[in-house]
């Protein structure tokens, strides 16, 4: 286990309302007696597990997912290695809590529930001083930064400042995912103003009250937190997280060749459904090169998973010209085809040879998809007519409804078995529950970057890796994929069970060693025994004697 930082223990009240050393109720009697806590805290003194009991209790008798979120941040504000012990061992109920779907309410929210920041803001009018800001973080060994400017949150759009819950809910799932210390990860929010006019006229609005900062300023500010945060924390990684589509890949082409440092949006979300699509093809028999993928949403999403498509097809020795060929895009005007003059560089590299399409059903007939993914933000996209068009084309249609959150799918997991008479392989990015249909029962895959990014993150965090590489994407879906076994995939589960995380991001994180070893970009020597060097570095919430 990773060793918390020595810190010198407070007595009495100080060492109660210190989140990471609190102990709550489980002081023992020696313990109360030694540091002043007698009469502080009611005499009974309670395990861990009876104060998890208490929690979840709690939990269950909230009205609403938001009220349990707000309850749970209260927690880990409280008493850091509970809330840590209940993320760990009841992550499937608590995921949809802290990340999303809920998280996206508490970000629309944030104004209202706000109690305390959780994270480091750093504001436009921060130019000149970000450093100084930066210092001000208590934590000195940070390895892990999320960054966003709230600019796309989730697929809900501009959130400004209140985008805040996205970093921390990430880093918190760091920590339960993969088991990196909580004292290493530092959420950060960059305060560019916001064009979300609701928040630009609400007086209780927490961000600056202006339009966002754009061009060679805004640059310029990204530059120099990137550059303080690199000098302060050398080893970080920096993951950038719901940055507007234009800045995304701006910054990703940017920095990925100078300092560690990767998009979730993009490359994260590109590995879980390259995952997916494995899992999906152990249940079909058929080969990656044998499909061909319609993408809805030509985002951060979409390009990110045609691009690392791409890299698996050319991997697996197919020319490039021809892997690029499998992938087809749909975005808001339609068909994306070379006669089209509105697209973007990024786009372009994708463009085919074809007549312009609109009508989704002609595009599937024309198409002749064997996947489906559903990147958009649209929800209802995937209609009965789509899928049924889709069902025609294949005798089992990979279908990926991934927008978040629940409430933009491109379809339910219901629709989709229903409208393909259950021959749909599915999965979605918001959770739901198993559908029973034709006399079947369907367990939803949940395409969820939280198999990816901790792992990922862990592994470059242990090896000390200077890079993060798209290589490194391929490694972690291929593990991914094989960490489903023969019973998940035989209920229709494309990923495994999320009781299994920290197994599956011990793994992905391996997995990612062994390429940072490989490309040399590993700032440490070959440890003995990989796989025990990477479970000593997990967290585990458990907590110490202070005797
Ligand atoms: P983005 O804004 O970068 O891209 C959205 C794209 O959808 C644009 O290209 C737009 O032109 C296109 N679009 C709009 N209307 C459309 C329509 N009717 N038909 C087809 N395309 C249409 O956003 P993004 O970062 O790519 O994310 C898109 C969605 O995917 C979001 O809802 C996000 O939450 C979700 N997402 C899910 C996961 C996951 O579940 N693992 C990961 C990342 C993103």
């Amino acid at each position: 286990m990773t060793k918390m930082p020595e810190k010198i223990i407070p007595r009495g009240l100080q060492l109660l309302h210190d989140p990471v050393l609190n102990k709550g109720s489980a002081f023992t009697a020696v313990e109360r007696d030694a540091l002043d806590l007698h009469g502080l805290l009611p005499p009974h003194v309670q395990t861990q597990a009876e104060q998890v009991e208490r929690v979840l209790g709690n939990l269950a008798r909230k009205p609403t997912d938001l009220e349990r979120y707000i309850s749970l941040i209260a927690l880990e504000g409280r008493n850091q290695t509970l809330f840590y012990r209940i993320l760990v061992d009841y992550i499937e109920q608590m995921m949809p809590i802290i990340y999303t779907p809920t998280v996206g309410e508490a970000c629309q929210q944030y104004g209202k529930i706000f109690r305390r920041p959780g994270g480091l803001f750093i504001s436009a009018e921060d130019r000149g001083r970000v450093a100084e800001v930066l210092r001000n973080w208590p934590d000195r060994d940070v390895r892990v930064i999320v960054v966003t400017d709230g600019e796309r949150i989730l697929g809900l759009g501009d959130q400004g400042s209140n985008g805040m819950g996205i970093p921390i809910g990430k880093l918190m799932l760091y920590t339960a995912c993969a088991g990196v210390h909580p004292s290493q990860c530092l959420p950060v929010t960059i305060d560019v103003g916001t064009n979300n006019t609701a928040l630009l006229v609400d007086p209780l609005y927490f961000g600056l009250h202006e339009r966002r900062l754009r061009g060679p300023e805004y640059d310029a500010l990204i530059d120099e937190f990137v550059e303080a945060a690199t000098k302060l924390f050398p080893r970080v990684l920096i993951q950038f997280e719901d940055f507007g589509n234009e800045n995304a890949f701006r910054l990703l082409e940017r920095y990925q060749e100078r300092i560690c440092t990767f998009n979730d949006d993009i490359q994260g979300t590109a590995a879980v459904a390259l995952a997916g699509l494995y899992s999906a093809l152990r249940i079909t028999g058929e080969t990656l090169r044998d499909q061909r993928v319609l993408l809805f949403g030509a985002g951060e999403a979409g390009i990110g998973i045609a691009n690392l498509l791409v890299l698996a097809l050319t991997e697996a020795g197919l020319p490039q010209n021809e892997a690029r060929a499998r992938c087809w895009f749909v975005d808001s005007k339609g068909l994306v085809v070379r006669s089209r003059n509105d697209l973007s560089s990024y786009k372009l590299v994708f463009a085919q040879d074809h007549e312009p399409l609109a009508d989704t059903v002609a595009i599937i007939e024309s198409v002749r998809p064997s996947v489906l993914i559903g990147v958009s933000g649209k929800p209802g996209v995937f209609s009965r007519a789509v899928l049924e068009a889709a069902a025609r084309q294949v005798a089992r249609p990979i279908v990926f409804a991934l927008s978040n959150p629940t409430s933009l799918v491109e379809c339910t997991a219901e629709e989709a078995y229903r409208w393909t008479q259950g021959r749909a392989i599915f999965a979605s990015g918001s959770p739901f529950d198993a559908v029973s249909l034709f006399g079947h029962r369907f367990v939803p895959g949940q395409g969820n970057n939280a198999y990816i990014f901790p792992g990922v993150g862990l592994g470059v965090i242990a090896c000390a890796s200077r890079l993060v590489t798209d290589e490194m994407f391929l490694a972690a879906a291929q593990t991914l994929a094989q960490q489903v076994s023969q019973a998940e995939l035989d209920e229709g589960r494309l990923y495994p069970r999320l009781t299994h995380i920290r197994k599956v991001s011990h793994a992905v994180a391996t997995a990612v060693i062994r390429v940072a070893f490989g490309r040399g970009l590993a700032r440490m020597s070959v440890p003995n025994d990989l796989d025990e060097y990477v479970r000593l570095l997990m967290y585990e919430p458990e907590y110490r004697s202070y005797i």
